[in-house]
């Protein structure tokens, strides 16, 4: 896809994503996907978009963050060819976990994963809806280092670029499609 086409994809699918704003708490313009999850077609052109920016990159493993980015992660993995593997918050995974910490604006929160579900030496695409402060996606290239993976990339569907959430991921490959 060229920068024309990979434009009036951002186009489209930017008018599909609807704003709520005040939620879940005053000041905060939510990003609602789901409309994006209910367009088949755009939704699919979406995932094609996001699963030929990492093909060729030797992924095996698609990371998707809770919940959002499930929901996401499952078809770009099954389009790259690479097993699917949840990141959750603490205490809902059944199994043995790693787990990373991060700093929210009041307190922290705590993501884990299976500790088989990475073998050391893979190659992880991560994947979320929205990058913002960039917290999130930090404590899930933590998890991933931890077991011994390697982190190859970052996908976010949109990215809110005034929260600067790729400074706290420096030196990442980073791909976003809508920024705001
Ligand atoms: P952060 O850790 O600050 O980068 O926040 C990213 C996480 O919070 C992602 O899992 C997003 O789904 C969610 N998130 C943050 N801001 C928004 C927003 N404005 N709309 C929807 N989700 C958001």
């Amino acid at each position: 896809m060229n920068q024309t086409e990979t434009g009036a994809l951002a186009s489209k699918i930017k008018a599909i994503i609807r704003d709520v704003p005040d939620f879940p708490k005053a000041g905060i313009i939510f990003k609602d996907i789901t409309p994006l999850l209910a367009d088949h077609a755009s939704f699919a052109e979406m995932v094609r978009h996001f699963a030929g920016k990492f093909r060729g990159a030797g992924i095996t493993k698609v990371l998707g963050v809770e919940a959002r980015g499930f929901l996401l992660a499952a078809p770009i993995a099954m389009e790259l060819g690479a097993g699917l593997v949840p990141v959750r918050k603490k205490g809902k995974l059944p199994y043995k976990t790693v787990s990373a910490s991060y700093a929210l604006e009041y307190g922290q929160d705590t993501l884990e994963m299976h500790e088989d579900a990475v073998k050391p030496g893979e190659k992880v695409l991560i994947v979320d809806d929205v990058l913002a402060t960039g917290g999130t996606a930090g404590a899930a290239c933590d998890i991933v280092e931890k077991v011994g993976g390697k982190v190859a990339g970052i996908a976010m569907l949109i990215e809110l670029e005034f929260l600067k959430g790729r400074a706290k991921l420096a030196g990442r490959n980073i791909y976003s499609l809508i920024k705001y």
